[in-house]
């Protein structure tokens, strides 16, 4: 090793460190970096890795949007813990196999562990489930869908969707992620496969319209979702449970954001009925301040991860925790060794701590913006807040706040036309300081010298 990777480590540590005083978004044209590229790395000889790290290090500090800066009020991508650092680093060098027990026995134990708790956490049995990670959400969220069609269309294994002769169907709400239509086209199964159920006032699935919607579409799976993208709606999970029961169709919780709040005793109360599902997506690499990527899927229906068994006679015949028999990746690197390091260092305790404090600084949002007349929209316990104001052009607000430089907020539209300013906790370190600092940028005053209101510094001139 040519470089030496503690001052690699301490270099990008000093980043993490020196990031609140940096601009949140970056302020670069489209073109920039590539002939910065194109200019000094024509790739026709070699340079020394140290040199090119810190190149790489100075690119990404002017040319990205800083998801781990505590004014980040963005989109579930969370402030890193150097933990995460320490363990893509550990995984990096050691380069694990994951797909196969043999390959990688501590690996894969280390996985199962971290897993195992969670699984009790959201109340399965671990002895009679089974979880692992993934790329992220939308694997998770593949992987339950496969699992479900492959449960109740086995005959779909051989002859895939010309094997049926009606249209399969799942069921979301119309808040959910959009994940759902490509995992439609990716099986094949087209757009008009995800069918939505009409959401409440509170953004929430209907129950009535659910039981409707099962009886005329005879879906193969319902998916509810517990801490909605645009909103952080959760849909009823005890009521879609029932329906579920009572017509045995496969409920997916796609928590991908939300399900962190099982960690919290004081959250994990809106999370109840979570427990029925069959099966569940629960994101590290966002509300639990894990690097990307770091998803993770639980079933209580292992039996159906069928769906991904094959035979290959080229890998040594192991174990039942050779997940490249029970999952969709073959190659697979070391995912959960960043969520046991988190959850090693900080200890459950730490980490309920987290989310409290950051679901705390989400009230102080709230309050602080009903006292200065704004309407908050959405109806959320978990850290994430919608507002608006009759007169003020939303999306232009949000445009001005993340030109402003020092805060980053998003547009979304709730209810199909809604339209709000979006702003979520995702930061561990977002504190008291910083809600003040971005109700003042929304009140149009000067926040650290800087206009909260003109795009006129541009730190690449700095
Ligand atoms: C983020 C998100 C997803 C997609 O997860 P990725 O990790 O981005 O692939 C799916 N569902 C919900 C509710 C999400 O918030």
């Amino acid at each position: 090793m040519h470089w030496d990777l503690a001052r690699l480590s301490d270099e990008c540590d000093a980043q993490l460190r020196a990031i609140r005083a940096q601009r949140v978004a970056p302020a670069i044209a489209r073109g920039d970096v590539a002939r910065e590229l194109e200019r000094r790395y024509p790739f026709d000889g070699p340079h020394g890795i140290g040199e090119v790290a810190a190149d790489v290090i100075a690119l990404l500090e002017r040319g990205n949007l800083h998801t781990a800066h505590p004014r980040y009020f963005g989109l579930f991508n969370p402030g890193v813990r150097f933990s995460s650092v320490v363990a893509d680093l550990i995984s990096a060098s050691i380069n694990p196999q994951i797909g196969a027990w043999f390959h990688s026995p501590a690996g894969v134990e280390i996985e199962e562990h971290t897993l195992r708790f969670l699984l009790r956490a959201f109340g399965f049995d671990p002895r009679t489930s089974a979880a692992h990670f993934t790329s992220g959400g939308s694997e998770a969220n593949l992987t339950a869908t496969l699992a479900a069609f492959g449960s109740v269309y086995p005959e779909t294994r051989r002859q895939g969707v010309r094997g049926l002769d009606r249209q399969p169907v799942l069921l979301v709400s119309s808040e959910a992620h959009h994940a759902f239509f490509k995992i439609a086209r990716h099986m094949g199964l087209g757009d008009e496969a995800v069918r939505t159920v009409p959401a409440d006032g509170r953004f929430r699935m209907r129950v009535d319209a659910l039981r409707e919607a099962v009886e005329r579409d005879k879906p193969f799976m319902v998916v509810a979702t517990a801490g909605t993208t645009a909103g952080g709606a959760i849909d009823p999970l005890e009521e879609v449970a029932g329906v579920c029961a009572e017509h045995g169709i496969w409920l997916h919780v796609d928590a991908a954001w939300g399900g962190a709040a099982i960690l919290s005793p004081r959250l994990k109360q809106h999370l109840k009925g979570i427990e029925h599902a069959d099966s569940i997506t629960c994101d590290a690499h966002k509300w639990l301040g894990v690097a990307m990527g770091a998803g993770m899927f639980f079933t209580r229906r292992p039996e159906a991860l069928a769906a991904f068994e094959i035979d290959a006679s080229y890998v040594p015949r192991g174990d039942e925790l050779d997940l490249y028999r029970s999952s969709l990746q073959w190659s697979r690197r070391f995912i959960g060794l960043k969520l046991f390091l988190a959850l090693a260092e900080l200890g459950a305790d730490g980490i309920a701590k987290q989310l409290d404090h950051q679901a705390a600084m989400a009230d102080l949002l709230r309050d602080g913006l009903r006292n200065e007349g704004w309407e908050i929209v959405n109806d959320s316990p978990f850290p994430l807040v919608c507002f608006r104001r009759e007169g003020v052009d939303v999306a232009e607000l949000v445009r001005r706040i993340v030109a402003g430089g020092d805060h980053w907020i998003s547009h979304a539209v709730l209810g199909g036309g809604i339209g709000v300013a979006r702003a979520c906790i995702t930061n561990h370190e977002t504190a008291e300081e910083d809600v003040a600092s971005l109700l003042r940028a929304l009140r149009g005053e000067k926040v650290n010298g800087q206009s909260g209101g003109d795009a006129d510094r541009n730190p690449a001139e700095e």
